[in-house]
């Protein structure tokens, strides 16, 4: 099934929505040929870098990936940054259609003073550091104080707030980085301010995090009790899932506190413009786009939260990747997008990537790398160590 003449599409980004991109058009088209192309030197995007340590079972997809990337017609090439390594134009060149799921890797900010100083934080870096984003491996939070402050109120908030108050005995056993687990050791934050601009009909969390977070082992959840007056008339009328939620608020709200030392600020994450080529919208910090092809871009598509937004679990996106796979199969069967030419894939995209000094980390690298983190990790007791350093990945994918 492997020839020249074979369909190919390549996908920038290797987190969920790349792999489920993939996986669909694999799956579904028995000669298209899939190559991703991610920054980092692993793949999984934010199941790796994101999902709570203490959330194993959400990584299980995983395994999932790690079938697509083993697919026959599937490859995956680390370590290359589009827009930087190689042109999204030259990957155009190279492939007949260019689905972009580079995900969602800026920090939406408060635009208010005082942001910058220290002991301020965003979710998004603190989550980087704990979970072993390279980028965030200097962070170093100081938790020499009582009171920490987090401004947000979605599940990135709660998995903040877990992770601050959780026993380290309970992280000890997780994929936590050592550095983190380390830190939190000698925390003194004994209470999170959880602080959010509305009222408790817009808490943006789950159930399940809510959940976990009043049922924290050695911790007491305490609300604002004149939030809830009036609260308790209106549970009839509220859909069920804000039903559920409400009622368990309800169920815990006391009266509450003030003041403050440490403060995170929790309040969303946004795309951010990979390569002048590719059309942005600024305001809604995504790439426009109609079912997943991008407006006025033959042969270009996207998916995952740079197409929709950082909203949404892993489930949403894998819907949302799906949907995208099958606009772009469709446009292949209807001859709008033109497979009728010839093109080099990743021989082509190689070359380049060659002559600009950047080689590729593969899937088979990557499994290098994976099984000396999970040696260092059984070391430990812990499903896996990461390694915190790209030029230390690289060594030990290459060796
Ligand atoms: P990402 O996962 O961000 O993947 C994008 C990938 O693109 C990354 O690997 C990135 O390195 C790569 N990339 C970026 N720029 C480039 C470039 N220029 N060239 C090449 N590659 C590039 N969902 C759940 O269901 N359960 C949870 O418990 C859960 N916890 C979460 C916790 C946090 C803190 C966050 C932020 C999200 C969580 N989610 C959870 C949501 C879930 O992670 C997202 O729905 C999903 O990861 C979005 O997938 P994506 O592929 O669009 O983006």
């Amino acid at each position: 099934v492997h020839s020249a003449s074979c369909p190919k599409v390549c996908i920038v980004g290797g987190g969920p929505a790349g792999f489920y991109t993939a996986q669909h058009l694999v799956k579904t088209r028995p000669d298209v040929q899939v190559d991703i192309y991610e920054r980092l030197p692993v793949p999984f995007g934010l199941v790796r870098f994101g999902v709570a340590p203490d959330h194993p079972e959400v990584k299980n997809v995983m395994n999932t990936f790690t079938q697509t990337a083993q697919h026959a017609r599937c490859s995956f090439h680390g370590n290359v940054s589009v827009g930087k390594d190689v042109t999204v134009q030259e990957l155009q060149e190279a492939y007949h259609a260019v689905v972009l799921s580079y995900g969602a890797e800026g920090n939406r900010t408060l635009g208010v003073p005082g942001e910058d100083l220290a002991g301020v934080h965003s979710a998004k870096d603190f989550v980087g550091w704990y979970n072993g984003l390279p980028t965030n491996r200097d962070l170093r939070p100081d938790l020499r104080c009582e009171t920490a402050v987090i401004l947000g109120q979605g599940n990135v908030a709660l998995d903040v707030a877990r992770i601050l108050l959780s026993p380290v005995d309970i992280l000890k056993n997780t994929d936590i980085t050592q550095p983190a687990l380390d830190t939190l050791a000698e925390s003194s934050v004994r209470r999170v301010l959880i602080v959010g601009r509305r009222g408790p009909l817009q808490l943006a969390c789950t159930i399940k995090e809510l959940r976990e977070m009043v049922n924290l082992p050695g911790t007491r959840p305490e609300m604002e009790a004149s939030d809830f007056e009036c609260i308790a008339k209106m549970l009839k009328v509220l859909p069920r899932p804000r039903k559920r939620l409400t009622e368990l608020l309800l169920k815990v709200a006391v009266e509450t506190p003030e003041e403050t030392d440490w403060v995170i600020y929790s309040i969303g994450y946004k795309s951010l413009p990979i390569d002048p080529a590719v059309p942005f919208d600024p305001r809604k910090h995504i790439i426009p786009n109609t079912m997943g092809r991008v407006q006025k871009c033959a042969g270009l598509y996207c998916s995952g939260w740079v197409k929709r937004g950082p909203t949404g679990v892993i489930a949403t996106t894998m819907n949302d990747s799906f949907d995208t796979a099958r606009t772009l199969l469709h446009d292949m069967d209807e001859g709008t997008l033109d497979i009728s030419t010839v093109k080099p894939g990743s021989a082509g995209v190689t070359t380049i990537l060659e002559k600009r000094g950047v080689k590729p980390v593969l899937f088979s690298d990557w499994e290098k790398i994976d099984s000396e983190e999970s040696k260092r990790g059984e070391a430990r007791g812990k499903p896996r160590e990461k390694l915190l350093d790209v030029g230390e990945m690289l060594k030990v994918a290459w060796t």
